[in-house]
């Protein structure tokens, strides 16, 4: 019975081009990664270049990846996990499936707050959550932080996104730590009893909202508008150029999360995915990484994406990751208890 499910699950696996091989293979790796950007495969294309080592990848959600590995155990073929969002990398490391990694030059390149403290995850590249706003309808000066949106002048003017979203849920997590609970459930409240309309769509649809007049104020991650201001789409650069942005303020500085990777608990092939992690961290690999995304690179001395170098300095907060990934669970809480959706 057992041996029939095993194959079963081979089987399931191969049909989903996933590596069938549990063992270690050498210059073999094996990626699990819930970045779904094709973009990324230049990066394992020129990992393979440099090292020989020739990569496998499954790209799908970052539950659909979570659950996989749970399923599969010790027999995990991945050997590393990748994900935008900390909280996402806080869930594989909370039901263990990550292992601690030293690397000399990981911890070098790297800033502390944008690691775990043990080496379970480490952040390559930056993603600040900013606000977007209809400079003809709300005035600059009236919008200085996260809490702007919660004001009483923002009635009907916010459109905002599923609270369920990993974005929204750091976000959240981070005013819990900066706030406390109780502000941060009152802003949670505030923000929902200023919605334009319910929740709907990706950060991109709320940048459209807003430019098409249906609310004046947003919150998205900063790499959705620089990609419609350096579309080649005439129609998507017209409508972020009808809208405006400031990175918010909460405690020292704006809401930032990463893309983060960290090694299989189970890795067959753990030295290729410290090798790998590495190269994420070379200035090869950062170009790759956030080039097309327009994410901002980790470490210092990269050059910035195009169409990164037109926004304002900006100073990140400086909370730990770590305590993005703690407060996931109270952060959907509140915000179930205001009622967003
Ligand atoms: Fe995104």
């Amino acid at each position: 019975m057992r041996f029939v499910h095993y194959i079963a699950i081979l089987i399931g696996l191969a049909a989903c081009g996933v590596p069938e091989a549990p063992k270690s293979e050498a210059g073999r790796l094996n990626i699990y990664t819930a970045r779904q950007y094709t973009s990324d495969q230049a990066i394992y294309a020129a990992f393979e270049e440099e090292t020989g080592i020739r990569v496998r990848f499954r790209d799908t959600s970052a539950p659909q990846l979570l659950e996989s590995m749970k399923t599969e155990g010790a027999s995990s073929p991945a050997d590393i996990v990748i994900a935008p969002d900390v909280g996402s990398l806080w869930k594989f490391q909370e039901a263990g499936l990550l292992q601690p990694v030293t690397s000399p030059r990981l911890e070098a390149a790297i800033p502390e707050t944008f690691r775990d403290p043990e080496g379970h995850w480490f952040g390559f590249a930056r993603r600040a959550r900013i606000i977007v706003y209809d400079p003809d309808r709300l005035n600059a000066d009236d919008i200085s932080d996260y809490g702007s949106l919660a004001g009483e002048t923002m009635k009907g003017e916010v459109c905002m996104r599923s609270s369920s979203n990993i974005y929204n849920l750091s976000l959240m997590a981070e005013l819990i730590e900066r706030w406390g609970e109780d502000d941060a459930a009152a802003w949670a409240q505030s923000v929902r009893d200023n919605f334009a309309r319910e929740p709907q769509g990706g950060d991109t649809v709320q940048i459209q909202s807003v430019s098409a007049g249906e609310c004046a104020i947003t919150i998205v991650n900063h790499y959705y508008w620089v990609r419609m201001m350096t579309s080649s789409s005439s129609d998507q650069r017209d409508m972020a150029e009808r809208t405006a942005i400031i990175f918010p303020t909460v405690g020292a500085g704006t809401h930032v999360n990463i893309t983060g990777a960290g090694v299989a608990a189970n890795a067959p092939n753990r030295d290729a995915a410290i090798a790998f992690l590495e190269f994420l961290a070379s200035e090869r690999g950062q170009e790759l990484l956030t080039g097309p995304t327009k994410e901002f690179p980790m470490v210092d001395g990269v050059p910035l994406p195009d169409g990164l170098e037109s926004l304002p300095e900006f100073i990140a907060s400086d909370v730990p990751m770590l305590k993005l990934g703690e407060n996931q669970s109270l952060a959907q809480q509140l915000y179930d208890k205001a009622g967003w959706k």
